[in-house]
């Protein structure tokens, strides 16, 4: 939004409206100087928006009126808008969010024993079309900002008053795609004078993105890595998830042994077992050397139909039978259940459909 403005000079310009929740409190203050506040400021401000759900600065009492307007005519907050809430029978909740521009995307919570888990996007649709995957149905369209990145956690944290203890960028996009918001993001998370969420309830999710491990890695902070595998050998992995051709299982499992050494962390992989695809003894065996060599866990999850796409959902006896191949092997696996069915929970499902 264009608008012109009047400092203390007594100069007139005209700006566009920045989004004050792109920021890193560092960046605020800095943001701050420049338009000759205190940089103190900062921290109230940050108050107000992560602790106490500010979507404006009317609000902001501890600050005088002549700030309030001032920030009001420089910043604004891009909040994002709920269109759509659907609750399944099993608990889990998927929400439908209409960016500023129109875009739709999907953020699900998920609640199990007591973890309750958000699960967030990162981006409008999704370059790297995995066959079974609605949010690559359409390409991609764009990055989300910091801001609508955040916007989905503030908004259910806020405005639908939920109790979060896990979050997972796991939703449309891939992450390590756009790095650079989601890193900010998560930094902003972490901070203690905005979410002050613990590095270790945060987990990131990568079809196989070599360069944002090796990001990842460098963050600083003990972020979860998980991977979604989904075929443990490079022919059938090539076919599901085509960006295996260009970052393959080999030089995979070398940056996630990196990322393990470096960060100290556990890796999860995660595997959508699709009925007569990836279900043989034989992708058993191969998943099981993986994750042994790995030492990771892996999360068995049922493939859930996607409108349009050809693949056949495994039944229950399927999944326990995979998984009892994996523990054979003395690979830790879990099936997790199927969560949402009746409400279109496939991640990009939901955007889909209001998209076309
Ligand atoms: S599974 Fe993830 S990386 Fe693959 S197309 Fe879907 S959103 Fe993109």
């Amino acid at each position: 939004m264009r608008f012109s403005s009047k400092f203390s000079s007594g100069l007139i310009f005209s700006m566009e409206k920045k989004d004050i929740k792109d920021f890193t409190i560092e960046e605020l203050r800095k943001e701050l100087n420049k338009i000759r506040e205190a940089s103190y400021r900062a921290g109230q401000i940050f108050d107000w928006i992560y602790k106490k759900g500010a979507c404006d600065f009317s609000g902001m009492s501890n600050m005088p009126a002549p700030l309030r307007d001032k920030l009001g005519r420089i910043y604004d907050f891009g909040n994002i808008k709920l269109k759509d809430r659907l609750e399944s029978c099993d608990g889990t909740e998927k929400f439908l969010f209409e960016l500023s521009d129109g875009c739709f995307i999907e953020t699900v919570f998920i609640s199990s024993g007591d973890r309750n888990t958000v699960c967030l996007s990162t981006q409008v649709g999704c370059k790297y079309a995995c066959v079974f995957c609605a949010s690559g149905t359409k390409g991609f369209i764009r990055n989300l900002t910091v801001s609508e990145i955040l916007g989905q956690v503030l908004f259910l944290q806020h405005n639908l008053g939920l109790n979060m203890t896990n979050f997972v960028f796991m939703g449309m996009g891939e992450p390590f795609d756009n790095y650079a918001n989601l890193s900010k993001a998560i930094l902003i998370m972490n901070s203690t004078e905005a979410l002050g969420i613990g590095a270790r309830r945060i987990t990131v999710s990568t079809c196989g993105v070599i360069p944002g491990i090796e990001k990842l890695k460098r963050l600083g902070i003990q972020v979860n890595l998980s991977i979604s595998l989904h075929a443990a050998d490079n022919k059938l992995r090539n076919a599901l998830v085509p960006i295996n051709k260009i970052y393959p299982l080999e030089k995979l499992i070398a940056a996630c042994k990196d990322y393990m050494g470096e960060a100290g962390r556990m890796i999860t992989l995660e595997y959508i077992l699709i009925k007569g695809k990836n279900d043989s003894s034989k992708d058993a065996a191969e998943l099981s050397r993986i994750a042994l060599d790995l030492k990771a866990k892996v999360n068995l999850i049922p493939y859930s139909p996607v409108p349009g796409k050809k693949f056949k959902e495994p039944s229950r006896k399927d999944m326990q039978e995979f998984k009892e191949a994996l523990v054979k092997h003395r690979v830790n696996a879990i099936v997790r259940e199927s969560k949402g069915k009746d409400i279109q929970a496939a991640c990009g499902q939901l955007a889909m459909r209001e998209t076309s």
